[in-house]
């Protein structure tokens, strides 16, 4: 009976939501946030109600697109406070989607799988989603600070999925028949160092995401040109033009249309924070790096000069 973090309740003679919290494991919280407009004191017989149960977010599983898409509309029947929306579509039409919590004046954005193949910072941002949106149900706290704190001063904007197209790549969601399977075998067939689909960091168009962004474009292109990447390419290509690929386009305007405090971009592999942009020094950037470091165990690095341009 357990769907995706909750189920289905028909009202019984004799309910309470207390006694219902505990036969269920959930809390009365919980349960009175799922269902709004419920009168806890005169609970209807024969009325169908929701009972939060367990985790949505399973974090020994990786997402593809649709499964995300489940777990967010799961999330938001549990958590109606959150806020969804979407931010644009990927080249195979896909939504991109971004999950607002908190209502406060700091603005800030994290975002996740950019790149295919790093697409466990999917589950990490989904995982965080569903802690914070507890915590401030049941009215704890999240890493020390208390929730309720944290959602009335910060908006707290997630893009768990920037590159669904491919991630769907790379989970082997996307069918070998499909044209976009059968393109993107073709592009990598160039690249035949590079696993297919196992190292496939780009869009489905062969546009590293993550280099398309008009912030030393012209740089990136002549370094990864140097390095072999001068076509649709599994990683490294920065297209044939800043914001070119839809995904970066959506991300490009959606900062625009923010006063964001603060952008965390979610990438994997290197096992390091990186905290500049060239010479510039953000404010806080590099304490909250170092916070980072702390917790994750990864290194505090410098960008070397040849990862610095074109990034988000
Ligand atoms: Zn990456």
């Amino acid at each position: 009976m357990e769907k995706n973090g909750y189920f289905l309740y028909t009202i019984q003679t004799g309910d309470t939501i207390y006694k219902l919290s505990n036969e269920f494991e959930t809390s009365v919280q919980r349960i009175i946030t799922a269902n709004s407009g419920i009168n806890i004191y005169n609970l209807n017989v024969g009325e169908n109600i929701i009972i939060p149960v367990g985790n949505v977010v399973d974090t020994n599983e990786y997402y593809d697109s649709q499964k995300m898409y489940d777990n967010i509309d799961s999330l938001r029947i549990i958590y109606p406070f959150i806020q969804v929306e979407e931010i644009g579509k990927s080249e195979r039409e896909k939504p991109i989607k971004c999950i607002k919590i908190g209502t406060g004046n700091k603005e800030v954005f994290y975002n996740a799988s950019f790149h295919a193949n790093e697409l466990i910072t999917t589950n990490v941002l989904m995982k965080f989603i569903e802690d914070y949106a507890r915590a401030f149900t049941d009215n704890t706290t999240i890493y020390g600070l208390n929730a309720k704190n944290l959602y009335y001063s910060a908006s707290l904007y997630i893009v768990p999925m920037v590159n669904p197209d491919g991630v769907d790549l790379v989970t082997g969601s996307i069918p070998i028949v499909d044209n976009a399977y059968i393109n993107a075998q073709k592009i990598a067939e160039s690249f035949p160092n590079i696993p297919f689909p196992q190292g496939w960091k780009a869009n489905i168009t062969g546009v590293d995401l993550n280099l398309q962004f008009p912030a030393g474009w012209e740089q990136a292109k002549q370094i990864k040109n140097a390095q072999g990447f001068n076509k649709p390419a599994p990683r490294d290509f920065v297209g044939y033009g800043p914001l070119t690929a839809k995904e970066a386009l959506a991300i490009y305007n959606f900062t625009l249309r923010h006063n964001f405090r603060l952008v965390i971009a979610y990438h994997t592999q290197g096992k390091v924070i990186y905290w500049q942009f060239l010479d510039y020094n953000p404010p806080m950037a590099e304490e909250i790096g170092r916070r980072f470091a702390n917790i994750s165990g990864y290194t505090l690095a410098e960008v070397p000069y040849e990862s610095s341009f074109a990034r988000i």
